[in-house]
């Protein structure tokens, strides 16, 4: 049996049942680290000794027959901007190398709750700002399907972790797709859960009103397990909603009797890869043979989505990154003078260019005199934004979309041009203006063998919906069990 081929489920089973001790499914997953990593680089750093320490503490616990909870012993990759205590938070920023934060994240202790065994932490485009992992201030990530492309971004660390299986499954964030876009650039399935569904106390702040954490696992039904394990209400996050958290695994029934699936017409329209649009076109008609109908809807403020975003994140980056003055964490510049040089020198050798532009973008649109004409319009558009989904979800259950219009591109081409990169997050955008859960669903894969992703959007807590409808689709379909080439390259190490 190869471990590594399992999903959580199967192996969280076998580990509960002693068929597999958690200390072999660990090591399994260690030592394809150790092999996998020099060629996709998915990790900012890892915990062996940890990861096996707690690893037999969850096999004792089940040789006492104890409950070791819903992950027992199952590894995890975090993303390297939700805080282990004690451990290294960069955020891929030189700013916070070295910073250590001195308490865990919800999510960390959720998972620890669970019997959860983390691996490691993931590389990132730098404190989550980007759409390719090639931001990240340490090493760009490398696609497991073709290592000359990106994987995606920015949870592009924990994405290609799943796709390579150097974990089972893995956490990230989204702020505007960056779970969704790389598990359709990598071939693995991510949520985006509803804002508020999971508790972000300990997740560096990028855009606060946009920010959410959320699972990356090979199958919706391991997203699932997942999400079981880390939705809830935290007091120490005043966002997260105090709302019951449904058993998610239960609510896959395979179902899809008289559920309407909305296809907003502005989704398909120009821009899109005609190679993706075939494939997610394809899923719609499988869709429509398990039962569900599917209705064009009407989106009519999607073309603004992006430049809304591109305002209110940076806005909100910018009074966020204020922290970082070389007083409080991690870097400070050896070449201080006063105090005011101090906290410049800091910056401008601490963030990398991708953050430097978003404060200033952000600051501009915040400043007096611009405020009203950048930020507040853009607070009125992110409402028309979401009446676009009050509207349309009169009329159907969820929508289905690309997850992104094209597949992974290659390393360094759109890389001195941020603004193609800002659009590609066109169809991942709207769900954070609007709070809403979306998902991402292997459904095929281009000429060049590069996977591509659905999406489904649902209604604010309508998590259950769009895994049902996307577990039906993984029962029928085989894409999200493929392995990338790298699994099985032995050399070719890739240079960063
Ligand atoms: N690509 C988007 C950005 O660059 C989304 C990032 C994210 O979701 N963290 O801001």
């Amino acid at each position: 049996m190869d471990i590594l081929e399992l999903s959580a489920i199967e192996l969280v089973n076998k580990i509960k049942q002693r068929e597999i001790s958690s200390r072999e499914a660990t090591r399994a997953v260690l030592d394809n680290i150790e092999k996998i990593e020099p060629k996709v680089k998915a990790f900012l750093s890892t915990r062996p000794e940890q990861a096996l320490r707690r690893a037999a503490e969850i096999d004792e616990k089940i040789a006492r027959g104890e409950n070791a909870g819903p992950l027992s012993g199952l590894p995890v990759a975090v993303k390297d901007n939700i805080c282990i205590k004690g451990e290294q938070t960069s955020c891929a920023s030189k700013i916070l190398a070295g910073f250590k934060p001195p308490y865990n994240a919800t999510l960390t202790t959720k998972l620890d709750h669970a019997g959860a065994v983390i691996v490691g932490k993931t590389n990132l485009d730098e404190f989550a700002m980007g759409g390719s992992t090639e931001n990240s201030g340490v090493c760009p990530t490398y696609n497991p399907w073709n290592t000359e492309h990106v994987p995606g971004g920015s949870s592009g660390g924990s994405a290609a972790a799943v796709a390579a299986r150097e974990a089972i499954t893995s956490i990230g964030s989204d702020t505007g797709g960056s779970i969704r876009q790389p598990a359709s650039f990598c071939g693995v399935t991510g949520l985006k859960p509803t804002y508020g569904r999971v508790s972000r106390y300990g997740l560096v702040a990028f855009a606060s009103s946009l920010d959410q954490i959320g699972p990356f696992g090979k199958s919706v039904a391991d997203v699932a397990l997942m999400l079981n394990a880390i939705s809830g209400h935290d007091q120490r996050d005043s966002t997260s909603v105090n709302e019951l958290v449904p058993n998610y695994t239960a609510g896959l029934t395979g179902d899809l009797k008289n559920l309407k699936i909305g296809v907003p017409i502005q989704y398909f329209e120009k821009g899109l890869d005609h190679e993706v649009k075939a494939a997610v076109e394809k899923a719609m008609e499988k869709l429509h043979r398990l039962g569900a109908h599917l209705i064009e809807v009407n989106m009519p403020h999607t073309e603004y989505a992006v430049a809304t975003y591109y305002i209110l994140a940076t806005a909100e980056a910018s009074s966020n990154l204020a922290r970082y003055d070389g007083v409080k964490y991690g870097h400070r510049t050896e070449k201080q003078s006063s105090l005011i040089e101090m906290y410049k020198r800091t910056k401008d050798e601490g963030f990398g260019d991708e953050v430097k532009r978003r404060i200033l973008l952000g600051t501009y649109v915040l400043s007096s005199g611009y405020y009203d004409a950048y930020y507040l319009k853009a607070q009125k558009v992110r409402t028309l934004v979401k009446q676009d989904f009050d509207h349309a979800f009169e009329k159907v259950d969820c929508l289905i979309t690309p997850t992104a219009p094209s597949t992974a591109y290659r390393i360094g081409e759109n890389i001195d041009d941020p603004l193609k990169m800002y659009l590609m997050d066109i169809f991942t955008i709207s769900a954070n203006l609007a709070g809403i859960p979306g998902l991402s669903v292997p459904c095929g894969f281009d000429s060049k063998g590069l996977p591509i992703g659905f999406q489904l959007l649902g209604k604010v807590f309508g998590e259950e919906t769009v895994l049902r409808i996307g577990h039906a689709y993984q029962q029928q379909t085989d894409y999200h069990t493929r392995r990338p080439p790298v699994l099985n390259e032995e050399s070719a190490e890739v240079q960063s």
